[in-house]
């Protein structure tokens, strides 16, 4: 069987971004107003923050929590929130500080979007002047020399809505998103809230497989079983396919082993079915799977990442080895290869050296003996209690895992000069091995909260006070004359590594 025989396309995930009072609510508003039928819902309006229309045959979601623009930002594996955006722009006011914010976001999570000029309603709406100020912030549009899909929109009248609907498909159409109706759901929470009647209610949005009532379901901090399954509107449901918005209630409050004694989704997490073997709950099921992962990637082994989790207590450790299971980064993948509960010590770093692993720790604290060997010994750990920010980090590290070793990273602390992209005048403080005269180097930002590497680099001259240099060791400051082809900023890391 392969891979591809059960998919099956699915609906675009979309956010609207953009300046405050550029029309976000209002559009959203009228989108949904034009397209869902109220009354279905009996009367009740729109249940969660999201909410799914019919356009022509086809179906898009559109989310609109309160702040769900920082959805977007949630693209770290192949999964993400939204598929696409919708960037909005006032044609009576144009590119604002928030435009270019979404922008860079958009951009940096290679998320696809079209632009909405809205309020095309008001008389002083100037369309070629948004153009070219979309240009000069690196957003080029049909028609005006580049790819980007755009209509002019009115909340108030409706004008151009529907043609901005039939740009949302065709852009969703080009990413072939598509999901396998025959796999357990998996997701992301949205929303979490207490009813008083009900208790917990969670709004997921189902990325894939088919989400049903009755399910066993987990995320990295709670866990549960569906005990009720609503649409957006609030209807009850059997079963919910990708793209859906879904209410659930089920997941336990009464911090039980099932879910490492927390019980609260947050918002932002992914969450996962199973069955009920799975839910009882990650205490056998999460070790399973990682042992599953290690047998399937052994034969690949160049390109695995070896991880050693420590977790708080035994509910958060099952959880962070199913969250593992997600980590992928093109070809490479990270393997557990043991897991333990309690702070990260000397002898789990030692261990690390002797297995040669990462390690990851969750609601953890590094031991300061453990810190400074895993510093003479180059182990790289991680440690966070918040569970995003350990699979990015470990994500990054399975980037650079076939990376040769640094040898000595320099931390942009000042910028002297950049008149010339060739002489750039920089001054830092070395934080790693030893930064050296004359080599090459890559210039490392971080961008939604990880290292990328931006360009590279090659140093022409290294000064320690105003002598010229050969060397400068970890912890002292040099003057470095660097030419790349970016310009390099504040908080930069210039990174040497070792020649292969
Ligand atoms: P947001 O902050 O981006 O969500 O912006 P809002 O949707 O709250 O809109 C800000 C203001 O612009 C409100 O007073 C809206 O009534 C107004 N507005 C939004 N869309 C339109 C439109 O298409 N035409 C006109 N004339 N006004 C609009």
């Amino acid at each position: 069987m392969t891979d591809n025989e059960h998919k099956k396309p699915r609906p675009p995930v979309v956010v609207v971004m953009g300046h405050v009072d550029h029309g976000k609510t209002t559009l959203l508003d009228y989108v949904r107003k034009a397209n869902v039928a109220e009354r279905e819902a009996g009367g009740i309006t729109q249940a969660v923050g999201a909410y799914e229309i019919m356009h022509g045959e086809k179906r898009i979601t559109f989310i609109d929590t309160p702040g769900h623009e920082a959805f977007i930002a949630m693209r770290s594996r192949g999964a993400a929130i939204a598929d696409l955006a919708v960037l909005v722009v006032a044609g009576d006011e144009g590119v604002k500080p928030q435009t270019k914010e979404a922008i860079g976001i958009l951009q940096k999570s290679e998320t696809p979007f079209v632009v909405a000029i809205t309020k095309v309603d008001k008389p002083s709406v100037n369309i070629e002047k948004i153009k070219s100020e979309l240009a000069e912030a690196g957003v080029l549009l049909e028609g005006y020399g580049g790819q980007v899909s755009w209509h002019g929109v009115s909340a108030k009248t409706g004008e151009g809505v529907n043609d901005l609907l039939d740009l949302i498909l065709l852009t969703a159409e080009v990413e072939e998103l598509s999901y396998d109706p025959a796999l357990p759901a998996s997701g992301f929470v949205l929303e979490v809230r207490k009813d008083k009647r009900r208790g917990l209610e969670a709004t997921v949005i189902v990325k894939n497989g088919t989400l049903r009532r009755g399910d066993m379901i987990a995320t990295s901090s709670a866990a549960g079983k569906v005990k009720i399954l609503e649409d957006f509107l609030g209807k009850t449901a059997a079963a919910l396919e990708a793209s859906a918005p879904a209410r659930i209630i089920g997941f336990s409050t009464s911090g039980g082993s099932a879910s490492g004694g927390k019980g609260v989704p947050l918002v932002g997490e992914e969450f996962r079915t199973g069955t009920e073997q799975f839910a009882q709950s990650g205490k056998a099921a999460a070790p399973r799977l990682a042992r599953a992962g290690r047998e399937m990637d052994s034969n690949r082994d160049n390109h695995v990442l070896r991880i050693m989790l420590k977790a708080g207590d035994a509910g958060s450790l099952e959880a962070l080895a199913v969250v593992m299971q997600g980590v992928d980064a093109k070809e490479m993948t990270a393997e557990v290869v043991s897991e333990g509960v309690g702070d990260i010590t000397d002898g789990d770093v030692k261990e690390a050296v002797a297995t040669n692993a990462a390690i990851v720790g969750f609601k953890v604290k590094l031991e300061r003996g453990a810190a400074n060997l895993a510093d003479a010994q180059h182990i790289r750990v991680v440690t966070s209690d918040i569970v995003y920010d350990l699979l990015k980090a470990v994500e990054e590290f399975v980037r650079s895992a076939g990376k040769p070793t640094i040898l000595g990273a320099l931390e942009v602390l000042a910028i002297f000069n950049k008149a010339k992209l060739n002489e750039q005048l920089v001054g830092g403080k070395v934080t790693e091995g030893i930064f050296r005269n004359k080599g090459l180097c890559e210039v490392v930002r971080v961008e939604n909260g990880m290292d990328k590497v931006v360009a590279g680099g090659k140093i022409m001259n290294l000064r320690d006070k105003k002598a010229d240099a050969t060397q400068a060791e970890k912890g002292k400051e040099a003057g470095v004359l660097v030419d790349a082809p970016v310009e390099i900023m504040k908080g930069d890391r210039l990174v040497m590594r070792e020649k292969r």
